[in-house]
């Protein structure tokens, strides 16, 4: 365990946001949860800081993941069931399994941040979310102070929601996941996005994990922008799920809405998208703009702070709705 006092986050959270933090604890070791001296209302832990937008100073205290750690638990012909610490970074991993061949978490290559925070969201990306592989979550509940576990049907997984975002939001800190992914027979999620036009591109007869963890790092390298180089958290806002009477309205007026029936009757709508109708890709505000080329993403312009990218994120909220009265929800989480 290192503590620090009143230091700048600025390394610390993908937007390069420069605000302060009253105490800065970095947690290596499961057990010095237990000992670690937080007030419970006012405390955050925090991975890669891919996901989180800092809107003024932190005047509590931050505990910084940095377990690591990662072994293999069971194995047979057919799967591999893997343990991994919370605190490894998930790209990392991501390239661990593909080299080994085993499948399953070929299609998240290049989604930054640890592995701790992946059930958080339960991210996704390219017809897949961490919840098809996982068995369950391990975490410390700062309120019974006791190791708990949550099978992965127990974790209310949706689309980028977990239970560890509503009941159990800012009560636990996960300390590892286990995850069972594929020898043989896998079936690949190839009708995504741009990964089938790919694959015929460069004539791929054979798929293996690598090689569409290799398609999706060079359509995401292609896509987005780099947080080592602009920050940014990725998509800022969800995509929307509206009812059939929505759908409807907003393709009389827009007949080539980028929709997806979803199995519950609901129809998804690209948040890029309604964004890119309002003219806003591209568009400025202080320091902070909707990146040309992926109108989801917002960076930091030039040393932006949170309550520019912040205030932003407001008009463009406001933009979608007055144009198709459609709520855009953030996906990003605001502190
Ligand atoms: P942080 O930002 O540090 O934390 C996120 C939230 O989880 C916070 O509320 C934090 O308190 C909580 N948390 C983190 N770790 C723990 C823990 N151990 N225990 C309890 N709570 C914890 N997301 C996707 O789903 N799909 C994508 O394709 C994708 N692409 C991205 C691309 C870019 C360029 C960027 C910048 C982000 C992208 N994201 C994507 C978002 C982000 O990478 C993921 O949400 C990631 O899981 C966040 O990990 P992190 O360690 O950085 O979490
Ligand atoms: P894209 O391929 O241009 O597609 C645009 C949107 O359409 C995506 O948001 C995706 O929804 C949806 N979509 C595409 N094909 C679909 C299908 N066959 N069925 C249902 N929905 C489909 O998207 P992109 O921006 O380049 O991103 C590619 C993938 O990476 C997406 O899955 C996206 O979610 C993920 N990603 C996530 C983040 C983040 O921060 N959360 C950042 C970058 C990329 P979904 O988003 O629901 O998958």
């Amino acid at each position: 365990m290192k503590v620090f006092n009143d230091i700048s986050l600025l390394p610390y959270n993908t937007f390069k946001v420069d605000v302060k933090v009253k105490k800065f604890i970095i947690i290596d070791d499961e057990n010095e949860l237990k000992s670690v001296d937080i007030d419970k209302n006012n405390y955050l832990v925090l991975g890669g800081g891919s996901n989180v937008l800092f809107t003024k100073d932190f005047n509590g205290t931050i505990l910084k993941n940095e377990i690591k750690g990662k072994k293999i638990i069971e194995e047979t012909e057919e799967y591999i069931v893997l343990n991994i610490k919370s605190g490894e970074i998930w790209h990392d991993i991501v390239i661990w399994t593909v080299e080994n061949n085993w499948n399953g978490i070929e299609n998240l290559a290049l989604i930054p941040g640890t592995v701790g925070a992946a059930p958080i969201q339960n991210i996704g990306a390219y017809g897949v979310e961490i919840k098809d592989v996982l068995q369950d979550v391990r975490f410390f509940n700062f309120e019974t102070k006791k190791i708990e576990i949550l099978k992965s049907d127990e974790c209310q997984f949706g689309y980028r929601d977990s239970i560890f975002k509503r009941s159990l939001k800012n009560k636990i800190f996960i300390t590892d996941i286990t995850i069972k992914l594929r020898k043989k027979n896998h079936v690949y999620r190839t009708d995504y996005g741009n990964i089938k036009e790919e694959l015929t591109k460069r004539n791929i007869q054979a798929l293996s994990p690598k090689v569409i963890a290799d398609i999706v790092m060079d359509i995401r390298k292609s896509k987005l922008p780099d947080p080592a180089e602009i920050g940014n958290a990725g998509s800022f806002f969800k995509n929307p799920e509206v009812n059939l009477e929505t759908y409807l309205r907003i393709k009389e007026k827009y007949p080539d809405v980028v929709v997806f029936k979803l199995e519950n009757d609901k129809y998804k709508l690209a948040a890029g998208w309604l964004i890119e109708q309002c003219n806003m890709k591209g568009y400025e505000y202080k320091n902070a703009a909707v990146h040309i080329k992926q109108a989801l993403v917002l960076i930091n312009k030039n040393h932006a702070t949170g309550k520019d990218i912040f205030e932003l994120s407001e008009i463009i909220k406001q933009k979608v709705f007055s144009n198709f009265g459609v709520e855009l929800e953030r996906e990003v989480n605001i502190y």
